[in-house]
């Protein structure tokens, strides 16, 4: 069994590398990516660790961007590879972009009377400082009841505190994974929430027109019926099939790393062979 979609505590997951690299081997995969939202610092930090343990540790890395829109997940394989740096330049202007967006948070929150102060919400992030650290942060000094509510009342789309990030077209996501030389993945394709499929595959037929090369098949919030759709689109367009948790330690703590949302996920390594096939030197 492998996992190739998992946080560290370096984006939104709650286990720090060495935890989920421990993790991992206990849970016996066989193969392990590491798909932080936005940064490799969590990758980094794991590849001297997955040597030691003999874990195959694959480079991954997870970004939100818009089609239309919505947001939509893009997953990106093997981009520890050369050209890298432009990557890498282009992650570190996100993350930019999201330090000036959380000092509006603040802003917004300090002028409602909340006395919070982004130290004390970074404390809690790691290179990514995001909304679930401000939830954490309300919570825990008080002002909210549950992260839930923190979402509800402050920082939920539309709500009194949120600020819209600023995220790139998909094609655009597309082009920036190809030309760092990685394998652009679409993420969880069932939260493009389309329910009529015929569009869901259209949708998914132009993401291959702007140069799309996985689907992300397998997922903690993929039924039966989903996978094998999924399964042929792969087949139809000729896409990589890639597949994973999606795991977040105790921030989801009804998925489990490598066996879903109660053991509905089994990716065999046969899917990391096929990708390294179709993809070589990696
Ligand atoms: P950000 O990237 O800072 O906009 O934060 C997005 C993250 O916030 C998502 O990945 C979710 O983990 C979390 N999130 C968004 N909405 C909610 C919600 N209603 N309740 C709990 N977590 C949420
Ligand atoms: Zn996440
Ligand atoms: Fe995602
Ligand atoms: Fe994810």
């Amino acid at each position: 069994m492998i996992d190739l979609h998992s946080h560290t505590n370096s984006s939104d997951g709650t286990l720090t590398p060495a935890q989920l690299v421990a993790l991992a081997k206990a849970q016996n995969l066989e193969a392990l990516a590491i798909t932080d939202h936005d940064t490799f610092e969590g990758y980094d930090a794991a590849v001297p660790l997955a040597e030691a343990a003999g874990l195959d540790l694959v480079c991954g890395i997870e970004v939100s961007t818009r089609f239309r829109g919505k947001s939509v997940h893009l997953l990106g394989y093997f981009l520890n590879h050369p050209p890298m740096e432009h990557f890498r330049t282009w992650l570190f202007l996100l993350q930019e972009s999201r330090r000036e967006r959380n000092n509006e948070m603040v802003r917004k929150l300090n002028d409602m009377g909340i006395g919070i102060r982004l130290e004390e919400v970074e404390m809690l992030g790691r290179s990514i400082t995001g909304r679930p650290h401000f939830a954490r942060a309300l919570v825990q000094q008080g002002y909210c009841k549950s992260i839930e509510d923190a979402f509800r009342i402050y920082l939920g789309e539309g709500a009194r505190a949120h600020v819209e990030r600023k995220e790139v077209n998909l094609p655009e996501a597309i082009t920036l994974v190809r030309d760092g030389g990685g394998i652009p993945v679409l993420a969880h394709p069932i939260r493009l929430g389309k329910e009529d499929r015929a569009e869901e595959e259209r949708w998914i037929a132009e993401f291959v027109d702007s140069g799309l090369l996985g689907l992300e098949v397998y997922h903690s919030d993929h039924k039966q019926v989903d996978v094998e759709r999924y399964q042929s689109y792969t087949r139809k367009y000729q896409l990589a099939p890639t597949g994973g948790s999606d795991y977040h330690g105790d921030n989801k703590p009804d998925i489990q790393l490598g066996e879903g949302r109660k053991g509905n996920l089994n990716v065999p390594f046969s899917i990391l062979d096929d990708l390294r096939r179709r993809f070589p030197d990696n």
